[in-house]
């Protein structure tokens, strides 16, 4: 593991040399509930604008593994960044060992524990309770982290909280513990509930340097048929996937841009 962690971090070094550096479009504004939701963007090297290059980027809330996504993921060669909870990776040990045995082409990230909103007050976002405090937050950051770890997985480097939305004070917690957090620019599936032909169209919107979130834990829904077809028309306009390692492991959150 040490190896392979160290060789990785060279691999870091050099996609930063050769291809592109992260950047964080404006930081959002806080809405009326005092939170933020940061978005992601790629820069890239002036060399690189040939091809277009995205992120593809994968939420593993709870429940099960979108074979669909990840067979089409694995038979393709595209590397992916997935983002999973320990609650998540307790009921899909199979997929986790997967990620293991292709470490060239997917990066496990942390999505926190329980899938509980990284907000450190008592509030619902998007009818989900929120962890409540700061030690709830530290304790959804860290608990996913340490999850990905006992998975045999290197350790993470990104965060992305449940529904993607924080209160400021709790992203300086999180930036605190190490972690970057993992903003997106582009919704590919609007958080699995999209249709097919919806999802697909989402995809087909990437331009060079979007990060583009999906789902991979909602194997019953229609979303998932768009973005296996969404991510395989890009692959055959020519773009290049990246992950968000080999766009610079730290990176910013656009909270100091
Ligand atoms: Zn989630």
């Amino acid at each position: 593991m040490l190896l392979s962690a160290v060789s990785r971090r060279a691999g870091i070094a050099l996609a930063l040399i050769v291809s592109c550096a992260p950047l964080a479009v404006p930081f959002a504004k806080a809405g009326q509930d005092g939170l933020v939701e940061p978005r992601l963007h790629l820069r890239m090297a002036e060399a690189s604008k040939d091809a277009p290059r995205v992120a593809l980027t994968f939420d593993a809330c709870m429940g099960k593994t979108d074979a669909r996504i990840l067979a089409t993921l694995i038979d393709n060669r595209i590397p992916a960044t997935i983002f999973v909870t320990a609650r998540w990776l307790r009921n899909n040990a199979p997929t986790a060992a997967l990620f293991a045995a292709h470490p060239d082409l997917f990066e496990v990230e942390d999505h926190g524990a329980e899938h509980v909103p990284a907000v450190d007050r008592p509030l619902k976002v998007y009818g989900i309770a929120a962890a409540g405090s700061a030690v709830a937050v530290e304790s959804e950051v860290t608990g996913g982290a340490s999850a990905i770890a006992a998975s045999g997985l290197a350790a993470p480097r990104w965060f992305r909280g449940a529904t993607a939305k924080y209160s400021p004070s709790a992203i300086a917690d999180i930036r605190r513990l190490g972690l970057t957090v993992a903003g997106f620019s582009i919704n590919g599936d609007g958080g699995a509930m999209l249709g097919a032909v919806a999802a697909e169209r989402a995809f087909s919107k990437a331009k060079d340097g979007d990060v583009i979130i999906a789902h991979l834990n909602q194997p019953g829904r229609e979303a998932g048929a768009g973005v296996v077809r969404g991510i395989l028309d890009l692959k055959a306009r020519g773009y290049r996937f990246v992950r968000l390692q080999d766009a610079g492991a730290r990176g910013t959150d656009g909270t100091t841009d």
